[in-house]
């Protein structure tokens, strides 16, 4: 049986970007946990860039290849995406159905499904992980991104009410603070930022969280960091320099790893399109997505203890893609819109990111 066939592939899940399908067939080479990610149609031009090589060449050196699930491209026929579009409709959900996938594609990319033969497997998209300091932010706006994170602001703004969870809870790697953020977040009605993928336990996946979040103890101090070194203007400083010298995007992986070598050797900070690329890298690591999976007990590799028993784990990023610079101007909008929201409406609340914690080895 041909692999690309309607017959081979379920429906998995499915993002903005992409929809996501898990093979089913009995090829012994796919048939360990695969999974093929194929773009949507967002009625832009067909994607000219590398999705591999990006992934490899700009995202692995910032993140850490470890933290990277590697990607490969398939060659797709149109007939394979429209029957599968087909097939996949009715398992869509709803407010996802205005975008489908992208027809014109002629490969998509095969991954490896995490949830294979784990335990349990849940997705944390832990969004924005400081606030800014930047000189650059009008002075009526500096007092209110100083205290309130762009999360909790957004949040605001979309829902008309502050969410109990603030992501810097979470990147506190303080246990108190993530055991709240953890629990408010599952609370949450309009929760789109932790969910669970798949679970064969009773154990809780906010409990699996916390502990290999705690037990890797690098992942969201490198999410942070790489965040905060890579947008040191904030979007308002941002905004004023694209378009004084406005940049074309970027489709060719070497012009972005010559600005990743200059940002890792800290060289021409000065320079307005570096600082403009490197913003748009910033916001492939605000938008990230870290997928935490348990297995049985595995002396070579890493675990954690929970309810006194031990799991072995991983811990990866996904949906690391690469941001369009042309969106600057939106970002720019939203930055805006969030701002003077939570100022006409006089929202209190202190994200405290500088609280000292104690960081669990
Ligand atoms: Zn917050």
């Amino acid at each position: 049986m041909d692999r690309f066939h309607v017959s081979q592939w379920n429906y998995r899940a499915e993002g903005n970007a992409n929809i996501v399908l898990a093979y089913q067939g009995n090829d012994p080479l796919y048939k360990l946990g695969t999974l093929l990610r194929l773009k949507k149609d967002d009625g832009g031009e067909i994607a000219s860039h590398d999705p591999v090589a990006f992934q490899k060449d700009i995202i692995g050196p910032l993140l850490g290849p470890d933290y990277l699930i590697p990607l490969r491209r398939v060659a797709v026929t149109p007939a394979f995406l429209q029957d599968m579009a087909h097939a996949i409709a009715p398992h869509r959900p709803h407010h996802r159905h205005h975008r489908g996938i992208d027809h014109r594609a002629r490969f998509g990319l095969l991954t490896q499904d995490l949830t294979y033969r784990s335990i349990l497997t849940c997705e944390l998209k832990p969004k924005w992980g400081f606030k800014p300091t930047s000189k650059q932010i009008v002075p009526e706006h500096a007092r209110i991104k100083s205290t309130i994170c762009r999360f909790c602001m957004h949040h605001f703004l979309k829902h008309k009410t502050l969410s109990d969870y603030c992501p810097l809870d979470i990147y506190s790697l303080d246990r108190c603070r993530m055991t709240r953020a953890l629990r408010a977040i599952q609370q949450d009605d309009h929760n789109d930022k932790f969910k669970v993928l798949h679970n064969q336990s009773s154990v809780s996946p906010a409990q699996a969280a916390l502990e290999i979040l705690s037990h890797d103890a690098c992942l969201l101090p490198r999410l942070a960091e790489l965040q905060t070194r890579l947008d040191t203007l904030d979007v308002e400083g941002i905004w004023p320099l694209y378009k004084r010298c406005p940049v074309d995007d970027i489709h060719d992986t070497q012009t972005w790893q010559s600005v990743v070598e200059r940002f890792l050797t800290a060289e021409v900070r000065d320079d307005p399109v570096q600082r403009i690329l490197e913003y748009v890298l910033s916001m492939t690591f605000k938008d990230c997505s870290i997928l935490m999976s348990l297995y049985a007990y595995d002396p070579d590799l890493p675990f954690v203890e929970l309810d006194g028993t031990r799991y072995a784990y991983a811990i990866k990023v996904i949906d690391t893609d690469m941001k369009k610079v042309s969106k600057i101007p939106l970002w720019y909008g939203l930055d805006q819109r969030i701002v003077q929201n939570a100022l006409q409406y006089a929202l209190r609340r202190e994200c405290d990111a500088e609280k000292k914690y104690n960081v669990v080895a």
